[in-house]
């Protein structure tokens, strides 16, 4: 098969989710209208929305979801080395996402408010590059589709796929939305990677930076902002700590 005269790798690809609500998953599966396009790009031998053909043979590894228990650490240790490329799928598989939430309560409390007299064995969340090596990360909560099929078709061709460098709130000005800080709402925008074309913010929602931080982003400058709006550090906390994808960015103070 040719695209643009390229010849392409038909790879055999695998999903596998951890703990997580298998939305990213869902997203690929959804939007039947390219699905026939992504199907000719790729194998997909293990995808278990979709089909329950499971073959141990694949390149790619797609794993969606954080890792929280000792069997999925096993589990994922074992994909590792069977795949050539391990891609961290959504923001749980990048960040720990949603998950993370557990961080701010202790493990015995988590298990007690959720499982009560039925107790199962919990370890505090970690991304998938916190337990195995990982070559690729796409993140979004849940990842954008289009955004996806670029990256599987720079995959295949061999090609570099280069993620937006400006922030959300570039694409939030250019889908002409009210500023939402103006609004009294802690917005992360001005530091969260583009990508999602401000899909939160066109639906009258505040970015909760679920795509990580952007490449050239201003925290001392949006902290300081917020805090001029009367913000306190832990309503600032609260919001950027949520998906645990901005650490990287607010753990400086400066
Ligand atoms: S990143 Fe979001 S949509 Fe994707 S699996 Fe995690 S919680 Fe679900
Ligand atoms: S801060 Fe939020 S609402 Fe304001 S421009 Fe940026 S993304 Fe849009
Ligand atoms: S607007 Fe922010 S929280 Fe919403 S999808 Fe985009 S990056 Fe994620």
């Amino acid at each position: 098969m040719e695209y643009l005269g390229i010849e392409l790798k038909k790879p055999k690809v695998s999903f596998f989710d951890f703990t997580c609500c298998e939305g990213c998953q869902l997203q690929i599966a959804n939007k039947e209208d390219t699905l026939v396009d992504f199907l000719s790009l790729v194998e997909v031998v293990n995808f278990r929305e979709i089909s329950s053909e499971k073959k141990d043979h694949y390149e790619i590894a797609f794993i969606e979801g954080a890792i929280s228990r000792q069997d999925e650490i096993e589990r994922l240790e074992k994909i590792r080395k069977q795949a050539k490329l391990v891609v961290a799928l959504g923001t749980c598989a990048c960040y720990g996402g949603v998950n993370s939430l557990k961080k701010r309560f202790s493990v015995e409390d988590v298990v007690n408010e959720v499982y009560g007299h039925n107790p199962v064995e919990t370890l505090p969340v970690k991304s998938v590059k916190e337990v195995v090596a990982v070559d690729f990360e796409i993140p979004g909560c849940p990842i954008s589709k289009a955004e996806f099929e670029s990256i599987i078709l720079h995959l295949v061709l061999g090609t570099e796929f280069r993620f937006k460098k400006y922030p959300v709130c570039v694409e939030c000005k250019q889908n002409l939305n009210h500023c939402l800080l103006d609004e009294g709402k802690i917005c992360l925008g001005p530091i969260t990677r583009a990508g999602c074309n401000a899909v939160c913010i066109n639906g009258k929602l505040p970015c909760y930076g679920c795509r990580g931080p952007a490449e050239e982003n201003n925290w001392p400058s949006l902290k300081q902002i917020l805090t001029e709006k009367g913000f306190s550090p832990e309503q600032i906390d609260e919001k950027t700590s949520f998906f645990n994808s901005l650490t990287e960015v607010t753990k400086n103070e400066s």
